[in-house]
Parts: structure tokens; sequence; C-alpha cells
């Protein structure tokens, strides 16, 4: 948990939101998906390829806030992405989560729900992803595959 929050924090801003809005380039180079009502995007240090973040395009920290139009477009994004992911690495299952709060493990204040992809016996597989120097190039083919396979899906 300490890892995804040292990983997600932004002194600078929201970069959920720099992702949405186009601003920073480093924001917007993992964006898998921008729909309507959400964006799906790589978490740059994931605990397993194809790691993704969910999120509302609104940026509101709680779960108690969204609107059921927005809950609604953020399980149904949420179902295309384990559709995309299963077509790009045929993983064996998912761990999907939120955390709200900073206790919790939230740090940074736009809702965004995890999904990590995982495959049998692949418990080992952290400390060699941890590597920095490794993570850039390999995000970059992660996504580009991603962006892939949702051009072949039907429209949200
Ligand atoms: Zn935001």
């Amino acid at each position: 948990m300490a890892y995804v929050s040292g990983a997600e924090r932004t002194p600078d801003g929201c970069f959920i939101c720099a992702a949405i809005d186009g601003a920073d380039p480093e924001a917007t180079r993992y964006v898998v998906e921008l729909a309507e009502r959400t964006i799906v995007l790589l978490n740059r240090y994931p605990y397993s390829p194809g790691h993704l973040m969910i999120a509302p395009r609104r940026h509101l920290a709680d779960l108690a806030e969204m609107s059921a139009d927005e809950g609604k477009a953020l399980f149904v994004t949420t179902q295309r992405a384990l559709t995309a992911l299963r077509e790009a690495s045929q993983p064996g299952g998912f761990n999907i989560g939120l955390n709200l709060g900073g206790p919790a493990g939230a740090s940074v204040d736009h809702l965004h729900l995890h999904v990590v992809p995982r495959w049998g016996g692949d418990t080992n597989f952290m400390p060699v992803i941890g590597d920095v120097k490794v993570l850039p190039e390999h995000l970059d083919t992660t996504a580009a595959r991603l962006r892939e396979v949702y051009a072949g899906l039907p429209a949200p």
C-alpha cells in the first residue's frame, strides 16, 4: 500500500485531471481510454503488467459523491477493462479495489479504481518490475497494446 501511495503522490496537482485535460504529456502518456465519463490509464508503478486505474472524469474523492450515471459508467468501464486485459494478456484473475481516504492508502483525492491482472505464480514478479529503469519502456509497450485492443472493442 505504501508503494502505491508513494507512486500516486502528486504535489503539483491531480495527475488524473492532468491526464484528462491533456495539460501534462507525462500524464497523458499512459492513458488507454478516455471516454465520455471515465478515463482508463496505466499505473506508472504497477503491481503487475497491465495494472489499470479507472476514474470518473469529474474530480471527486468519495464514492458517495458519485452520481448514479457516473457509477454505472465506472462499472461499465471496468467491465471493458477486464475484456481488454483478457484479450491483451490472458490473466488468470484480477484484483479490483478502491482506496478511499489517506488512511486507506489514497494519496490523490481523485477517486480511482485499481484493476490488477493476476497470473498463477506471479507473486515473485514484483521485484522484477520494481526496477524503475525497466518500467517506462515496458509501460509504453503495454499502453500501445491495450490501445490497440480497445480500438477493436465495441463503443462504450
Ligand atoms: Zn482530479
